[in-house]
């Protein structure tokens, strides 16, 4: 059991107050808080080690490097990566979204189908309709159901031999559902497709296991899971990361210059050109430990609370709709009441000093599926708790007598 006062007591913001009142934040699906070490690993590394990565023999940048490297083997291990080249880092789950599909320009041919979801994120949907647009490819959608999981039946109907990569969140972004990614990629490997996750919204809840999901590429931010922002990581398979040509050019990823012909580095510093974000990258390996010594079960087991809690005492509320009710949830609560737009709901409660999320959440698509402007969305974690959640569900009253 997690002493749930003694972990807020990690996260200074948690003590501050907003509007003149304490915070309570239920935007965590947006970024997560940091824990003191977190905050504190950032400024030791500018104190004590600041140097450049792989380039000077000189002690501080060796310090730096071992450093930065030592946090890429941290993240192989906490996904269960084969090989710590298979772990990349990145700017955040765009970058890596982005690197991917600007790859796969040099292997589609018109004709060929990329299958992304409903459920996804913008930043996992344009980049792939920019790589069908350049290549002639083709964009193709799995549908959802009203309780917003995808239809796996419709899933299967569309996978042929002309789909490529199939791109699918692990955990929707906007209703909190959990997708059946594994089934997923084994129904897609059988027809020969790769697979990309998307765990940006998934990464602050479990730890993935890439050998067993048996994705091609993993993609996540640090800041949604106690880490900084700016930081992500990109897994890819060996066979796949060497397959793809690099994103950018510049320092770091190349073996050898001339204006004749450039050979490119070894992964994964083919992919990683430019000076990184370097504290942030070692910064995310706190965050990691942080996580870790939480415990990934302890976290499930709170946040489950706080999600039944919270689906619980919201729907005492008349004409209050949660969207997303499948089984499988993360603790995420995105919802409505009716006549009233979210954006009022969201501006009465922020006062209040409670922040959720309104708006369509980079997710216009589902708002369209269920025609509605967007949701208020409350996302929590595992240092939020039950007493808060009743004092959002009072806020929430408040506001709806106000605007009725
Ligand atoms: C937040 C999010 C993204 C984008 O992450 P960035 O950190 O902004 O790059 C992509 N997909 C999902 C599901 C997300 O929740």
């Amino acid at each position: 059991m997690l002493d749930i006062q003694k972990i807020r007591a990690d996260f200074p913001i948690l003590s501050e107050k907003v509007n003149g009142k304490p915070l309570i934040y239920f935007d965590n699906g947006a970024t997560s808080q940091k824990p003191q070490v977190v905050i504190d690993a950032e400024a030791k590394y500018y104190q004590e080690i600041n140097a450049n990565i792989h380039r000077g023999v000189h002690t501080l940048s060796q310090l730096a490097t071992d450093a930065y490297e030592i946090s890429r083997v941290k993240l192989q291990h906490h996904i269960n990566a084969k090989f710590s080249h298979e772990v990349l880092f990145t700017s955040g789950t765009t970058h890596g979204i982005n690197l991917v599909a600007n790859g796969f320009a040099s292997i589609l041919k018109p004709g060929d189908e990329v299958l992304v979801s409903s459920l996804e994120h913008h930043s996992n949907i344009v980049p792939w309709q920019m790589l069908c647009e350049k290549t002639g490819a083709v964009l193709k959608v799995i549908p959802i159901n009203e309780e917003g999981e995808l239809i796996i039946s419709e899933y299967e109907s569309l996978l042929s031999e002309k789909t490529k990569i199939v791109t699918v969140n692990h955990i929707s972004n906007a209703l909190g559902v959990i997708n059946p990614v594994k089934e997923m990629i084994a129904k897609a490997h059988a027809v020969g497709a790769a697979v990309l996750i998307d765990g940006a919204q998934a990464v602050p809840h479990l730890k993935p296991d890439v050998q067993d999901l048996d994705c091609d590429f993993y993609a996540f931010s640090g800041h949604k899971m106690c880490g900084p922002t700016g930081t992500g990581i990109l897994y890819g398979k060996e066979a796949w990361l060497n397959k793809l040509p690099p994103y950018q050019g510049g320092g770091e990823m190349i073996k050898e210059v001339t204006f004749e012909k450039t050979t490119y580095a070894d992964l994964p510093h083919k992919f990683e050109a430019g000076t990184p974000n370097i504290a942030g990258g070692i910064v995310l390996g706190t965050a990691v430990d942080y996580l870790n010594e939480v415990g990934f079960g302890n976290i499930q087991l709170q946040e489950k609370k706080l999600l039944e809690h919270a689906t619980k005492r919201l729907l005492e509320i008349e004409g209050l709709r949660i969207y997303g009710n499948g089984k499988n949830k993360a603790s995420v609560v995105s919802f409505n009441i009716d006549g009233i737009h979210p954006y009022d709901i969201g501006s009465i409660i922020d006062k209040l000093g409670i922040a959720v999320r309104t708006g369509h959440h980079c997710a216009q698509p589902i708002m369209n599926f269920f025609c509605i402007p967007g949701t208020i969305r409350a996302s929590f974690s595992f240092y939020n708790t039950k007493e808060e959640i009743d004092e959002m569900v009072e806020a929430v009253k408040k506001a709806k007598t106000m605007l009725s």
